[in-house]
């Protein structure tokens, strides 16, 4: 592919990071093959400007792996990361600072982005500097004009980030994000430190900022309610590998994966229009230095098969907009980029 003629803003193909693992002295001895620990494998997604990709998925499942991934505090084993169509995997140092103000995080505890020796305005007013043409004064104007964007009252603005609540450090946190004017938000688990009515003001105060500034986002969560209400679209994660990934509508409406219908049935609120249930998910996620043979979620899948224990399921399109990895769901391989091939079984007859 060449271009951004896909219209992603950012873009994975094929992304892994794999982590070898050191064998004991006694695996060496007897020349046990070398293993590594698969936390993302062969991750295909992307999100469009304005847009939300949600990545959900169980503890262990990669996808805060995957957010260090698209902001390169990893460096991939396998695969591509495209940023308006050209990859970022090496860019030059002016490609490099440009990407480090284009894409932004937000992590669940604000504190390790934050100077706690630093005034809430200090610490917006430094990474402010990168506009070379605002004097001193003039970064204090905007420091505060940051912190009205996302309702944080001015008075508190020489406070610490120790003398704030939660959610107040958390939209200080958002506030030196948006300092540096970016394109994409990656965000893993903004929310879910905060109490329940905090957290549906931060979720807000997301949605505001991303109407009036266009961000994109990619937001990380175990949570099903909170991705359902940002997230345009969702790829859902089990052990390192996006195995379904639709629109939010499509997804909560028909989910396809049985995992995925174990995560919605699991969630304890959720208003869900789907007629079948599954049973609830139980076991624990598998090791990811051993995985389980074929389908790496057939030890826990209420709905599996023999062949499900044989052979991994190829990533298929079921429909345009939407894909599957599961042997239920048979039909042509999935290619991320390309013209996706409808399964003829989905089709309407004629
Ligand atoms: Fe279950 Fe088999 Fe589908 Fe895996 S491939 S999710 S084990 S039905």
């Amino acid at each position: 592919m060449t271009g951004n003629d896909d219209g992603f803003l950012l873009q994975t193909e094929g992304l892994s990071k794999h982590y070898p693992v050191r064998r004991t002295p006694l695996e060496q001895a007897r020349r046990e093959p070398e293993q590594a620990l698969k936390a993302v494998d062969g991750v295909s997604v992307g999100v469009r400007a304005g847009q939300t990709l949600g990545v959900v998925g169980e503890t262990g499942s990669g996808k805060s792996t995957l957010g260090r991934l698209l902001l390169r505090l990893e460096t991939p084993t396998g695969g591509d990361i495209r940023y308006e169509g050209e990859s970022i995997l090496t860019p030059t140092r002016q490609r490099s600072a440009q990407l480090r103000q284009r894409i932004q995080i937000i992590l669940q505890d604000p504190y390790s982005t934050l100077n706690p020796y630093q005034s809430v305005s200090k610490s917006i007013e430094e990474v402010l500097v990168v506009h070379g043409d605002l004097s001193r004064s003039g970064r204090r104007d905007e420091a505060i004009r940051l912190l009205e964007t996302v309702a944080f009252p001015a008075d508190l603005a020489d406070q610490r980030p120790d003398q704030l609540s939660g959610g107040g450090r958390q939209r200080v946190s958002i506030a030196r994000a948006l300092a540096v004017r970016p394109r994409l938000i990656v965000a893993d688990e903004p929310v879910s430190a905060l109490d329940v009515s905090v957290q549906a003001q931060v979720l807000n105060l997301f949605e505001k900022l991303r109407a009036e500034l266009g961000l994109a986002y990619v937001f990380i969560t175990h949570d099903l309610a909170v991705v359902r209400r940002l997230s345009d679209r969702i790829a859902v994660m089990y052990l390192g590998r996006v195995v379904e990934e639709a629109s939010t509508i499509d997804l909560f409406r028909r989910p396809l994966h049985p995992y995925t219908k174990a995560l919605l049935d699991a969630a304890p609120d959720l208003d869900t229009t789907r007629q079948a249930r599954t049973p609830a998910l139980t076991g624990d996620m598998p090791n990811a230095i051993t995985p389980p043979s074929g389908c790496v979620f057939h030890p826990r899948c209420p709905q599996a098969m023999d062949i499900c224990r044989r052979v991994v399921p190829v990533t298929i399109r079921p429909s345009p907009e939407r894909t599957v990895a599961c042997h239920l769901h048979t039909g042509p391989p999935a290619t991320h980029n390309e013209l996706p091939t409808p399964n003829p079984a989905e089709e309407p007859h004629p």
